[in-house]
């Protein structure tokens, strides 16, 4: 099976997408969300140039990523993370972690980090859709928290990551998405030192061309690169 018409596809839609922003000049990270997807395919990604790849449990991608090593450019984990998985998330090394919900997480995180004598990138999850079943932080308690994050040694926040709300209302996805954004501007401003609002990932495959619309320079694809997922198939 070819997955490069795919590839093609969304190469040239995002590049569209830049143009009619008049924003073809920037550089968008492209997260290739590689969960559930067999190895094959993801090879094929990675050898047409989608480098970045994204798993969202430390479970499957304990099993995955180390049949990439050397492969891929950087691996990054963008899903729920729960504190006693922190260690071997830590073990697969990834560029950045994109999912962090709440303060004691990136307590817990930097603790190990501290163990171990590392740094580590990471983004903060922001719920955006003032839905209680998301993960990510209020926004609110999110202003209040930041000195927080701040203090901590060994975690270095790069920006924010948000989901848009789950709808066809496109008028509600960009409001998300503005939300993150001015949410990073209201950030830059304090001038934090641990702080880089370097980073909005936001827009996934069917809306990520309003998140670039609205600035989003990570964007993270997973079905419009691979089909559908199936949650029951073996990797
Ligand atoms: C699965 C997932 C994606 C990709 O979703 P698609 O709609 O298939 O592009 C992006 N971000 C996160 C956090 C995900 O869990």
């Amino acid at each position: 099976m070819s997955i490069k018409t795919n590839l093609d596809h969304v190469r040239s839609q995002i590049h569209k997408a830049l143009v009619l922003s008049k924003r073809e000049n920037d550089l968008i990270k492209i997260i290739a969300v590689t969960k559930t997807h067999g190895i094959e395919v993801i090879k094929e990604a990675i050898e047409y140039g989608f480098d970045i790849i994204g798993e969202s449990k430390v479970q499957e991608a304990e099993v995955k990523i180390p049949l990439f090593k050397d492969k891929y450019r950087e691996f990054h984990f963008i899903g729920h993370l729960q504190s006693n998985k922190i260690k071997k998330l830590l073990e697969l090394n990834p560029s950045l972690i994109q999912s962090i919900d709440s303060f004691s997480l990136a307590e817990k995180l930097n603790k190990q980090l501290i163990e171990l004598n590392r740094i580590q990138n990471i983004l903060i999850e922001v719920n955006t859709s003032n839905e209680d079943s998301k993960f990510g932080i209020a926004p609110e308690k999110l202003l209040m928290e930041i000195n927080k994050f701040n203090e901590l040694s060994n975690v270095r926040v790069q920006g924010l990551m948000t989901i848009g709300t789950l709808t066809e209302n496109k008028v509600i996805i960009r409001s998300c998405f503005k939300y993150l954004r001015d949410l990073s501007e209201n950030i830059k401003r304090m001038h934090l030192s641990n702080i880089e609002m370097k980073y909005l990932s936001m827009g996934m495959s069917d809306d990520f061309i309003i998140a670039l619309e609205e600035g989003s320079n990570m964007i993270r694809l997973g079905s419009i690169l691979f089909g559908s997922r199936n949650y029951e198939k073996e990797i």
